[in-house]
């Protein structure tokens, strides 16, 4: 038996009646903190990324305690700065038809009907002060010719509604939060401690009450205690070892919050983005993205015949296949993520992809073309290059081709996952004290998140639902005080140290690249854009056995007493090789497939995923259990949005 059944889990704060009100009930409903007991009172906040800066700046500036912690070397250099598109929000600035309810409305389909709508509809409601707020920071979001804010359109959605900075709207709202950041660590209400890497979650009486932490640079591990934790610690599309993430996203808070109670919801939901610049070659360990608004004036296509090796432009427009434009005209190259993505590998499964590429050993022509020869006819090239120039030139020093010239070659790649830790509308996990914003949470996405909105779903938890929803928990405290020696927290500190002593100690004959780059290829190979009974239990099998010899043959180069990066490499490789299975028997257990969770055995005539409603709609909550893992399902109910099969045609 691969796992076990265990109770249902429900969301106990989400007020009910009319959804337009819950969120502003739940805001009154939540106990306060008066300004002078919120000095009495510690946060930490692990992750400076858009969650964690936004938190953490909110949370000092309401006048709370809060250390905030991440393992680079400037909170400036979390993950999120590598967002390219944009940000979405309900403005209707284009007087396009948008609203709240539209928003709300794309992203629970476009998430394929697995999220919870009062979550959703909060994260729309909350998208519009997002951008009030960071444009009052001085974010440079683009503009059009008058002034006003500029849009452009997204997968998933028919109305123009994501801001953006050319095509580095990470960057510049990381900047306006760490502006914020900073400006709490010169007041003195938050103390900021770069690379520190949390390796475990402290839990006494029930409570998450701190983290124990390793100095990247010293080796030494201690421990921090507060009165609450939350990890902003972003996603794990990194145990496919290639993918779009920054190379340092890992797994290891979030799985260690999990491992001392923390259910882990849904961790099979990955998406797999369309357009990435495909593999060259066996020994690459990164992919890169380019960004989905390229899709607003890209056209995607293939060569009509499987096998044609002309050069692209030698291929007349009647022997080119627009395949997104034919099989789904309402939406054209704007459809969702997942939907481009299978529809990307079906045309090669076919044989027509493109390019020499080469991915996990797989036959060559693992790509599409993304075409802009009409945009460049109808804008010039200065016009398209306004828009995307910095895209097109980082496609251009990757590949050594000019897309102003030949079409980009593009192919689906890991991106951004949809599990982590399940969090009630409170944002808090099943560990009282423990919370859980960004990435890193279950999240409000579904089975598929739609683009330019994990920018919106950081920025909302941090600067807009933590900071009033944790006031809740936080007015039962200041809990007792804890020292390091309590034997609890000593024992987590001793677990911690314990583990870095093992990890040195094998002293075996593989590295630990050797057993990522492995556990990917699995991964990839069973686990990725399809999913089959029969290949995800060999998976299982697979990684079992890759777990083993990790710990009896990985090799960790140095010491402990010291920046050691192997080791750093080998606690978090060791973290995805229990994740991964953990994902295959998620995968394993639902049968149905839905948004990126394609299962081969569930598809439509046509091919479309087939979702199975009657009996998977819930949120897979996963107890660790050290064995069998126990599944708690949370039942989802749907009273304003109607489920249906999805159709972008
Ligand atoms: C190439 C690319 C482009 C993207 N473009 C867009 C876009 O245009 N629009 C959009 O909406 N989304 C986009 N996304 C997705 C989006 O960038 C991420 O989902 C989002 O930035 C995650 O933010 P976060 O704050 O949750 O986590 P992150 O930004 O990943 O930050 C994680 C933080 O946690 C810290 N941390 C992690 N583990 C530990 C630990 N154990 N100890 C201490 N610190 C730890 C890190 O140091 C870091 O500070 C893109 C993603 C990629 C890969």
């Amino acid at each position: 038996m691969l796992f076990d059944l265990g109770t249902p889990i429900g969301d106990t704060k989400a007020p009910r009646g009319p959804i337009e009100t819950r969120w502003d009930r739940r805001r009154f409903e939540a106990r306060l903190v008066n300004p002078a007991g919120r000095r009495r009172l510690t946060v930490i906040v692990v992750g400076t990324g858009l969650a964690g800066a936004s938190a953490a700046a909110t949370l000092g500036e309401a006048g709370y305690r809060v250390r905030s912690y991440c393992f680079q070397d400037s909170p400036r250099r979390a993950h999120s700065i590598a967002a390219q598109g944009g940000i979405n929000a309900a403005k209707n600035y284009r007087n396009d038809g948008d609203s709240v309810h539209r928003l709300f409305h794309d992203t629970v389909k476009g998430g394929d009907f697995r999220s919870r709508e009062s979550n959703v509809h909060r994260l729309a409601q909350v998208s519009v002060e997002i951008i009030d707020q960071c444009v009052a920071q001085g974010v440079p979001f683009a503009r059009e010719y008058g002034g006003l804010l500029d849009n452009r359109s997204f997968g998933g959605a028919q109305v123009s509604r994501t801001f953006y900075a050319r095509g580095q709207t990470g960057q510049q709202l990381l900047l306006g939060a760490y502006q914020a950041l900073e400006r709490q660590v010169a007041a003195g209400s938050v103390a900021a401690f770069t690379r520190h890497e949390m390796l475990d979650l402290v839990v006494v009486d029930g409570r998450a009450r701190g983290i124990v932490v390793r100095d990247l640079v010293t080796g030494t591990v201690t421990t921090d205690l507060a009165d609450a934790v939350v990890l902003a610690t972003g996603g794990y599309g990194n145990v496919f070892f290639l993918s779009t993430n920054a190379k340092g996203c890992n797994v290891t808070a979030t799985w260690r919050a999990h491992r001392r109670g923390a259910l882990f919801a849904n961790p099979c939901f990955t998406q797999i983005h369309p357009t990435c610049i495909p593999q060259s070659g066996p020994h690459q360990s990164k992919l890169t993205l380019m960004s989905e608004s390229l899709r607003n004036d890209g056209r995607v296509w293939v060569p009509l015949r499987a096998g044609d090796g002309r050069a692209p432009g030698d291929i007349p427009e009647a022997e080119r296949d627009y395949y997104l434009e034919r099989l789904y005209p309402s939406f054209g190259n704007l459809v969702p993520r997942d939907i481009a993505s299978r529809a990307a590998k079906s045309v090669c499964d076919e044989g027509r992809g493109v390019g020499a590429t080469n991915q996990h050993g797989a036959a060559a022509g693992l790509g599409v073309y993304l075409d802009f020869a009409d945009a460049i006819g109808r804008l010039g090239r200065s016009g398209v290059a306004a828009r995307y120039g910095n895209l097109f030139e980082m496609y251009q020093r990757i590949t050594g081709e000019d897309p102003y010239e030949v079409p980009m070659r593009i192919y689906p790649a890991v991106h951004y996952t949809m599990g982590g830790l399940w969090v009630d509308y409170d944002l808090q996990s099943t560990v009282p004290g423990l919370f859980v914003i960004g990435e890193a949470n279950f999240s409000d996405h579904g089975a598929n998140r739609l683009g330019a909105s994990a920018l919106m779903q950081g920025l909302a938890d941090g600067y807009f639902v933590l900071p009033n929803t944790i006031s809740d928990y936080l007015a039962e405290g200041p809990f007792p005080a804890l020292d390091p020696t309590h034997p609890e927290v000593a024992a987590a500190r001793a677990e911690v140290t314990g583990r870095v002593a093992r990890l040195l100690s094998v002293d075996g004959d593989r590295t630990v690249d050797s057993f990522h780059r492995e556990l990917g290829r699995v991964m990839w190979e069973h686990c990725g854009m399809e999913r089959t009974d029969a290949g995800l239990r060999e998976a299982v099998g697979e990684i079992r056995s890759l777990r083993e010899q990790f710990w009896t043959r990985v090799r960790v180069p140095g010491g402990g007493d010291g920046l050691n990066q192997s080791l750093e490499r080998a606690g978090r490789v060791a973290d995805f090789l229990e994740l991964a299975e953990l994902m295959c028997v998620d995968a394993l257990h639902r049968t149905e497939s839905c948004g990126g969770h394609f299962r081969a055995e569930s598809q439509t005539p046509d091919g479309e995923a087939l979702r199975d409603d009657e009996c998977f709609s819930y949120v897979a909550a996963w107890e660790w259990t050290g064995g069998a893992p126990v599944l708690h399902r949370e039942p989802l109910e749907f009273e304003h949005v109607t489920p249906s099969q999805r159709s972008y045609k």
